[in-house]
């Protein structure tokens, strides 16, 4: 197998329906072209490449720069690309050939070697990372590697015959089940959501935004790539809407010389989400966002001013959302991070403090929700020899938890279907954010779970001082919206400290709450309404970043927030 010649081949035109002449703009100091070329010999398993172009004059400029940059080039068929392929790997004696574009300069070399081991490992006559719409791709748009055999691509060349099928080189070697053995490589989680290419004037500004972050240098990898899109979140922004042509779309420039213009369809308005703190139906779109390559919107409750995302449409309130996803994409890794460790055992003592400081003396048994790897449970049933149990939904975390001897359960649901005996003191830390129905939540805690004087602690991030808005926060709360929430589920606050330990100390980062069951629980609380959020958030963010500026050293602490 290693000797096998494995020629990856590069589809380039200066025709383009939406951007004419992509391939050769420049993209932080060299062509579009370059970059493809210059990422695709960085593939280990690629033993050559080539640029495939047309005989049209109007592909000359492809060729002369191919000649320039000693680049073999192979000029074929304008329209039956699969004729293309199939004479550039025949003049190249290709034994696998690899289907690579010249719009995805992002595209990355470790991805093409992927495909071509797991092509190379099963004795695939096709293997690739995605496959065109209607499948489900899970690899980023700009990624896409298609490999076959020499073999293969010789019988699609004599039996292909509909039009996608010579457009598009390789649809006869999938779209029939059993005809050849395939493989598809997945990523996990998906990334399909994502993109990394060049159709559009739009992903040009977005590829040289993203080149000038890596001083237009073209080796960095898809995980330095990931990294550096989370933190600039315009990126996938200024792309959503763009549309992606679909597998049998063909071009139909032979026949009529029109250009296709980018539509994007118009997104319907979903209806207006009813508020999970008062429930009515009277909220406004108050900030839109893409977070992590999802859509973000947080709506404003016109009646009590309540700041929330619709769960329904949250990526982030969805059944499997914690058991794999959420602390892969936060963390990169769905196991704790020493950072994440240390913060953790920060809070844990502080809040122990808190709790002596209330005068809190003993407890027997002990609940913590959303217990992530059970340092503050230990710490708890330390500190007072109490029972523990801890709730955690992400997987990884609770095995740790687990491994440390903790009795944990997978969620709350399950813990009260066990019919415990009563708690007399339930935590949520950082918890009450994430949750679609943080009242209900409350509630159920306080008549199935909490002794009648038991202690809820809890802690969520203030509106007016943390960024508050993440993909995973469907609830922004203020101290007034967070002590109404805990009023409507029938408790009374002992304690409302607003702090930023371990994060900061000049800002009230966290809303840190001591409660008890109300001896008198409402049965129809009226939510007090909060007036004027939005400009007490922006003039509360705005003061901080001031003082950020004049004060950096006790603004940002040096242990950093997930
Ligand atoms: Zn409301």
């Amino acid at each position: 197998m290693s000797q096998d010649n494995i020629i990856a081949i590069i589809q380039a035109r200066m025709g383009s329906s939406r951007l004419p002449g992509k391939v050769l703009r420049d993209l932080g100091g060299q062509s579009v072209l370059a970059r493809v070329i210059n990422r695709v010999r960085r593939a280990q398993t690629v033993t050559g490449v080539v640029v495939a172009t047309t005989t049209d004059p109007a592909d000359d400029p492809i060729a002369a720069f191919c000649q320039q940059q000693a680049v073999p080039v192979f000029r074929g068929s304008q329209f039956d690309v699969l004729d293309r392929y199939y004479q550039a790997a025949r003049e190249h004696k290709a034994d696998v050939v690899v289907r690579i574009t010249a719009d995805c300069p992002m595209i990355d070399p470790q991805e093409i070697d992927r495909v071509v081991t797991a092509f190379l490992e099963g004795e695939y006559d096709f293997a690739a990372n995605r496959l065109p719409p209607p499948a489900q791709r899970t690899s980023p748009i700009g990624m896409d590697t298609e490999v076959c055999s020499f073999a293969a691509l010789a019988q699609a060349w004599q039996n292909a015959t509909q039009p996608y099928e010579r457009e598009h080189v390789m649809p006869y070697l999938y779209d029939t089940p059993g005809r050849f053995r395939v493989k598809i490589v997945e990523t996990e989680p998906s990334l399909g959501h994502l993109r990394f290419t060049i159709d559009t004037e739009e992903d040009l500004q977005v590829a040289r935004a993203i080149y000038a972050v890596f001083d237009n240098r073209d080796d960095f990898s898809l995980a330095e790539l990931l990294e550096q899109n989370m933190r600039h979140p315009q990126w996938q922004l200024s792309l959503a809407g763009v549309r992606h042509k679909s597998l049998t779309e063909v071009d139909t420039r032979a026949k009529e010389d029109k250009t296709e213009k980018a539509t994007p369809a118009p997104q319907p308005e979903p209806a207006v989400p009813s508020c999970p703190l008062c429930g009515q139906q009277n909220a406004r779109v108050l900030h839109r966002m893409q977070s992590f390559g999802f859509p973000v919107v947080y709506y404003h409750c016109q009646a009590c001013g309540f700041v929330f995302q619709d769960a329904a449409a949250s990526r982030a309130a969805q059944p499997d959302f914690y058991a794999e996803n959420y602390r892969k994409l936060y963390q990169k890794s769905a196991a704790p991070t020493p950072k994440d460790l240390h913060q953790q055992l920060l809070r844990a003592a502080d809040q122990i403090r808190f709790l002596r400081a209330q005068g809190v003396q003993s407890l027997s048994r002990v609940l913590d929700i959303g217990a992530s790897s059970g340092l503050f449970l230990q710490a708890l049933q330390k500190e007072f020899r109490a029972e523990g149990v801890g709730v955690e939904p992400g997987n990884a975390y609770r095995a740790l938890a687990e491994a440390q001897g903790l009795h944990m359960l997978p969620s709350l649901p399950e813990l009260i279907a066990s019919r415990p005996e009563r708690f007399d003191l339930v935590s949520l830390m950082h918890v009450l954010e994430h949750l679609p129905d943080p009242v209900g939540v409350l509630h159920q805690i306080r008549t199935e779970l909490l002794t009648p004087q038991g202690w809820l602690l809890l802690e969520v991030p203030n509106f007016y001082a943390h960024n508050s808005y993440e993909l995973a926060h469907l609830s922004c709360f203020t101290p007034h919206t967070l002590q109404e929430a805990l009023s409507k589920a029938g408790y009374e606050i002992i304690s409302l400290r607003q702090h930023g330990y371990p994060r900061s100390e000049l800002f009230k980062l966290y809303l840190n709450v001591l409660a008890q069951p109300s001896a008198n629980p409402p049965a129809d609380y009226q939510v007090k309404p909060e007036h004027a959020v939005p400009l007490k958030r922006s003039l509360a963010i705005a003061w901080r970043d001031l003082r950020a500026r004049l004060d950096s050293k006790r603004s940002w602490l040096p242990v950093e927030e997930k």
